[in-house]
């Protein structure tokens, strides 16, 4: 009798994975039914993307639960945590978290939890979210863009937190001001500013720290743990990381695209690179790099948001859907600008990408390369160099800001659970992805 299901040979750094059952039996070697051999590639944790849209149901021709963990594994991600909007209904009570869990298991083909809303209208609804297992709650301190998702008030945000605080779940903001954002907007509107440059100048760095500085506050005051999404600079990092220096339970995404592209890019390619908060400059983004280097950044999320094509297109560019579809290559890129051009540690990545998230959202036996854990895995090619090609994009919509971008470092196999998903550039999963709750 075999020791294990399967056996992984020759992936560095762990030359030999055991994997019995679905889980990591041992890392050595020994007998297996089946083996892979890995000789000249790495092995990392699969990707856990705790940041995506897919829009379903109810937007679901925007992406879809199915192009999206579809597009999620052939970039070596193995399980997605899904926000309360854009679908629809939005999660913000639990009829809605049980029509999106109809949904994915029946279309995931990676593993998933879901997030779910903190809105002015569902305070009541917290504790029935959490009972049946959400990651936490999401809220937006500024337009969420999308009108079935209102954004919180201060006093909202405040009762919100606290009752997250006593249901033991944390609260993950949209840190954006809304009072400047509006302000800043309408004026340009007024004076028929609509162009790339005045969409920027209408969303400063320093209207995003005014909103991160007044989360961590009410953080503090309810005792509830925090996570800023989408951070965009490296002064947003520092505000946060000098906020846990205080002992407050505060951590941060920041998104690929803050890391890979600039205002410039943005200006460049036009719609397909909208995003709030925007994108910033090349200075701002090299901060972001050096905190993300020395840690302070937890997480590293994609913040897939798609839209169908028609809504990427207007002479106005305020009126142009923001968001950027990019779940198909978080660790391509980090791979290529981290690791090969920055010499970022693989280690480091995989933290960023898997050992955090679930370290962080609580996630039981994931996101580590560790005896009794999920064999969750990616082997990448690190010195395979690709173009990204729109035909290569397996999204519902095949856009994306990276399309013609050149990178080094390679998905050559994504593994759920001891089974092959992706291969070869071929999704070649059986079966369904699970609901995971977190602890
Ligand atoms: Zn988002």
């Amino acid at each position: 009798m075999p020791e294990f299901d399967l056996l992984i040979r020759g992936a560095q750094p762990f030359p030999e994975i055991g994997i019995t059952d679905g889980k990591i039996a041992a890392l050595s070697g020994g007998t297996a039914h089946e083996e892979i051999d890995a000789t000249g590639l790495h092995v990392l944790p699969g990707v856990i993307d705790s940041h995506v849209h897919f829009n379903e149901p109810g937007r679901t021709e925007w992406e879809g639960i199915a192009t999206g963990s579809r597009a999620l594994a052939a970039g070596g991600g193995t399980m997605f945590f899904d926000m309360p909007l854009n679908a629809h209904p939005p999660t913000c009570d639990s009829s809605s978290f049980d029509e999106k869990l109809i949904a994915a298991e029946e279309k995931s083909v990676t593993d998933f939890a879901l997030w779910g809303g903190l809105v002015p209208e569902n305070l009541d609804k917290l504790e029935r979210l959490a009972a049946r297992g959400v990651i936490g709650f999401k809220a937006f301190m500024s337009n969420s863009g999308i009108d079935d998702f209102s954004s919180v008030d201060d006093a909202t945000l405040k009762e919100g937190m606290k009752r997250a605080a006593k249901l033991g779940k944390l609260v993950a903001v949209h840190a954006e001001s809304d009072r400047i954002t509006a302000e800043l907007t309408a004026q340009a509107l007024a004076e028929n500013r609509i162009t790339v440059r005045d969409y920027l100048d209408s969303r400063p760095i320093h209207q995003e720290l005014e909103a991160i500085h007044r989360a961590i506050q009410v953080a503090g005051e309810t005792k509830c743990s925090l996570h800023i999404v989408h951070v965009s600079s490296g002064a947003g990092v520092a505000l946060i990381a000098s906020a846990r220096k205080q002992s407050l339970d505060v951590t941060c995404e920041t998104c690929p695209h803050y890391l890979v592209m600039t205002e410039e890019d943005v200006e460049k390619i036009g719609a397909l690179a909208k995003c709030a908060p925007p994108l910033r400059t090349k200075s701002s983004q090299d901060v972001l790099w050096r905190y993300l280097e020395k840690g302070h950044v937890n997480t590293v999320g994609s913040d897939h948001s798609p839209s169908p094509p028609d809504m990427k297109r207007n002479f106005n560019f305020f009126k142009v859907w923001g968001g950027i579809s990019g779940v198909q290559h978080t660790l391509p890129l980090l791979l290529s600008e981290g690791h090969t051009k920055r010499g970022l540690d693989l280690s480091l990545i995989a933290d960023l990408l898997s050992a955090n998230v679930a370290r962080r959202f609580k996630i039981p036996n994931k996101g580590q390369i560790a005896s009794g854990f999920d064999a969750d895995l990616a082997l990448v090619d690190l010195g395979k160099t690709t173009t990204i090609a729109k035909e290569d994009l397996l999204y519902r919509h095949k856009q994306s800001p990276y399309v013609g971008r050149t990178l080094t470092g390679r998905v050559v196999r994504t593994i759920l659970r001891g089974k092959t998903i992706f291969n070869d550039g071929q999704i070649t999963a059986t079966g369904c992805g699970r609901l995971v709750k977190p602890i």
